[in-house]
């Protein structure tokens, strides 16, 4: 029986979660679920999974947040705040926490349950993007173990011999990681319309069903970029060791290629319970209620190379993994106050990278070692990037 939090259960990531755990009442008892505003479905959650712990991360709905669990009958605990999003994914009972907050928020608690020693399935990558190397040696030094469930990674980590070694992809035999993407919305669009793609358009994701932040990075193919950079930290990869491939189908979910000319791919339907089973169940494998692909109804599968002019923002997070830890924080800023103003329509959808080119352009060449210094440096980026926005609307 394993012990799991949930962080951000009412997020896309964290009700896929739930339905995988609920079909395995047996191996799986939830400890803790989060969320930040949606109460309504966080009481329903608690009710069908009964946790020991219900948190709410704004404290100004504690309150509202107590009466809708009392309304539906909820049992466990209600707590609020940062603190207690660290402390249920600390605690000593828990033995993996789900790490599905969205953006920076994520962080803290993903760093919390690191440093107890958790087995991490981390779905929030911007927590990564944002702390690089730290949060790779905070799981060394604490023997946290780190499965990746975003579905590239978590294609790569299946394609990769049982005993690669972090950071060592010659020894294994790798020549690089085919970082696969569907291109998103807007791979076909005229260029010269890009100035009016609305929300609603880039909302919608062909494939697959996501939160609205990482519906928008994967239009701008912002999402392939934090993802660039999230290869690197979890594999110990160098940006020339990852090939970024257009694979419209979503189909292959990412691949491994070898010096002796062999490709290994993961393959499934585009269903982020596949790899959330995995990391819940590794190294065995559960039923997480996907349908097997149908190799006799299988469409084409077809692959190109992204242009830089279509996705000028997965140019720029290749660029900042190659200038090193206090670029990749500035862009994970910036990007997440861009898409912010983007959903809030005070900026157009092709002024995600102006504000995005413009805050690293402005930030300071720096080194940032210690979480201070990338929370301070993170707050920087977003005044930066805040400070751009006005000068594009005024
Ligand atoms: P979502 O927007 O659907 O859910 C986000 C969750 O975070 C919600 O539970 C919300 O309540 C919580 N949250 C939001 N702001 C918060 C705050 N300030 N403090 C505490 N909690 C807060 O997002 P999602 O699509 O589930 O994505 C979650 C993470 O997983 C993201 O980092 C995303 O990049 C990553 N991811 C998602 C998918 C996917 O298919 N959805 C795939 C790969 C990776
Ligand atoms: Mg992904």
């Amino acid at each position: 029986m394993q012990t799991i939090t949930v962080l951000g259960a009412t997020g896309s990531i964290g009700c896929n979660t739930l339905d995988v755990v609920n079909r395995h009442p047996d191996k799986y008892r939830v400890f803790a679920i989060t969320g930040h505003s949606q109460l309504e479905l966080l009481a329903q959650q608690a009710k069908a999974c009964n946790p020991r712990y219900v948190v709410i991360a704004n404290e100004n709905q504690y309150e509202q947040a107590r009466s809708t669990l009392t309304q539906a009958g909820v049992k466990a605990e209600l707590l609020c705040g940062p603190q207690a999003l660290d402390d249920v994914a600390s605690a000593p009972e828990v033995d993996a926490v789900m790490a599905a907050i969205v953006g920076a928020a994520g962080l803290m608690p993903t760093m919390a349950a690191v440093k107890a020693g958790k087995r991490i399935l981390l779905a929030n990558k911007e927590a990564l993007v944002m702390s690089g190397v730290l949060f790779i040696d905070a799981a060394r030094q604490s023997g946290a173990t780190i499965l990746p469930i975003d579905s590239e990674h978590n294609a790569i980590f299946q394609c990769l011999p049982q005993d690669f070694v972090y950071g060592d992809l010659t020894s294994s035999g790798i020549s690089s990681l085919l970082l696969t993407g569907s291109g998103g919305p807007f791979r076909e669009r005229e260029l010269s319309t890009f100035d009016d793609i609305t929300v609603e358009q880039a909302c919608h994701h062909p494939n697959w069903d996501m939160g609205r932040k990482i519906t928008v990075d994967s239009a701008t193919m912002m999402n392939k970029g934090l993802e660039f950079i999230e290869a690197c930290r979890l594999f110990g990869a160098q940006a020339d060791d990852i090939t970024v491939v257009l694979h419209p189908q979503s189909t292959i979910h990412s691949m491994v290629q070898y010096i002796d000319g062999s490709v290994i791919a993961q393959m499934g339907h585009p269903d982020m319970r596949t790899p959330i089973a995995y990391g819940l169940a590794y190294p065995e494998r559960i039923e997480a209620g996907v349908k097997s692909l149908d190799f006799a109804t299988l469409s084409d599968l077809t692959f190109s190379t992204p242009c830089p002019q279509r996705y000028p923002n997965l140019y720029l997070a290749i660029q900042a993994c190659k200038d090193g830890q206090a670029a990749t924080t500035a862009l994970n800023a910036a990007n997440e106050i861009a898409v912010e103003a983007f959903l809030n329509h005070q900026i157009g959808f092709c002024d995600i990278a102006r504000v995005n080119e413009q805050t690293l352009n402005k930030m300071e060449q720096t080194t940032v070692c210690s979480l201070q210094q990338i929370l301070e440096h993170d707050g920087r980026a977003r005044a930066t990037a805040n400070k751009v926005i006005r000068g594009l609307v005024s």
